[in-house]
């Protein structure tokens, strides 16, 4: 608490699909082992450190092990604003280790066994609030960023753009959004699934069910503080003399980064590639200067982007972050996987003070 802290960044390879496979696409991308990777091509031979790195074999049960997940869903009922997020370009496998193949086909439920970091960590903390006697109050809200615009995953009806304010005490925060109550498992995976059905897809080139906005979903943990003797006489104000702890879990989907003519988009297509390069990039502007020592740091532009408020205190003030870095192994993709690599090996240098 209140000492400097390391964003905690694991890297996840994913195993080359069919299509890549049948296409003749050739593996860059190797794991040497302790957290260290390299990518090797023609003209190209870099290695890299992470926390973690997890490769095509790496089930989805050793990413939540391996990454810190657990841990960070332990952090986030201890108090504290946690939040992961999954990073690198359209395909990579990021929604695929946030939620499993399960938010991709809403025909069959996913077998357990490839649930993403989410109903995972959902799992675990039912499982601590449940050891804990109940004294956890639980309740979700789930966002979107599409065309630099924020919508509610979970409110019924059209969306509509909901207004970011920022106030002293709280920082960026979105106004009106729902919070949704939650204590079991199905219920927190069903407000999941809506709003993940909510979220503007649409199909283009490179992935056919790629998305198209950022996801923010967040759980907030309210421990109601009871205290176990109170004072003879006591009314109501004696209790809250222990205040309960407030923390957050948020999941943060990024819309993958691209270039707009790799995917053959046009009309409303490239907008949309145009919005979320533009956040894509205010992003990788934020932590770059966050990742300069505290004393040579100049301004952060948080203000650059809805993206970057939103994450403001994940990045820079008082939150615990755990980035899952996404790359595809393939040939093809190597130009991309080498600036996600550059990209994440930069934000390891940033540091928060939770
Ligand atoms: P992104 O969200 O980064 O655009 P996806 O998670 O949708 O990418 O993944 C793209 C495709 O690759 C999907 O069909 C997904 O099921 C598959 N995929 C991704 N990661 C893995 C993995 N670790 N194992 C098996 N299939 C994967
Ligand atoms: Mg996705």
């Amino acid at each position: 608490e209140g000492r400097e802290t390391r964003l905690r960044v694991v890297l996840r390879v994913r195993p080359l699909t069919c299509a890549e496979t049948r296409r003749g696409d050739q593996q860059v991308v190797h794991s040497l082992g302790d957290g260290a990777v390299q990518v090797s091509a023609a003209r190209h031979d870099a290695t890299f450190g992470f926390s973690a790195v997890f490769d095509a074999g790496a089930s989805q049960e050793a990413v939540f092990e391996g990454s810190g997940m657990r841990q960070l869903v332990e952090l986030a009922i201890d108090g504290f604003s946690c939040t992961v997020f999954a990073f690198g370009q359209t395909g990579s496998g990021k929604t695929y280790t946030l939620m499993g193949p399960l938010a991709q086909s809403d025909t069959q439920p996913a077998s357990p066994a490839l649930l993403g970091l989410m109903q995972r960590s959902f799992t675990c903390l039912l499982e601590q609030s449940r050891s804990r006697g109940s004294d956890l109050a639980l309740s979700a809200s789930y966002l979107e960023i599409y065309n630099e615009q924020i919508r509610d995953l979970l409110s019924p009806g059209p969306p509509c753009a909901l207004p970011l304010r920022w106030s002293k005490t709280r920082g960026f925060y979105v106004e009106n959004q729902l919070s949704v109550e939650f204590d079991s498992l199905e219920a927190i995976v069903s407000l999941l699934l809506q709003g993940s059905q909510r979220r503007r897809t649409s199909a283009h080139a490179l992935n056919r069910h790629s998305s198209r906005s950022h996801a923010l979903l967040t759980v907030h943990i309210r421990s109601r503080a009871v205290s176990a003797h109170p004072a003879p006489g006591a009314g109501w104000g004696a209790q809250g003399s222990a205040p309960g702890k407030q923390g957050t879990l948020c999941f943060v989907d990024l819309a993958g980064s691209e270039r707009v003519k790799e995917t053959g988009s046009s009309g409303e297509l490239s907008v949309e590639a145009n919005s979320i390069n533009r956040s894509l990039l205010a992003l990788g502007h934020c932590i770059s200067l966050l990742a300069k020592s505290r004393g040579k740091r100049t301004h952060i532009p948080y203000r650059d982007s809805k993206l970057t408020r939103l994450l403001a205190r994940s990045l820079g003030g008082s939150g615990i972050t755990l980035m899952v870095a996404c790359i595809s192994p393939s040939s093809r993709c190597l130009s991309e996987t080498l600036s996600t690599l550059h990209y994440a090996s930069r934000a390891r240098r940033v540091t928060t003070r939770p």
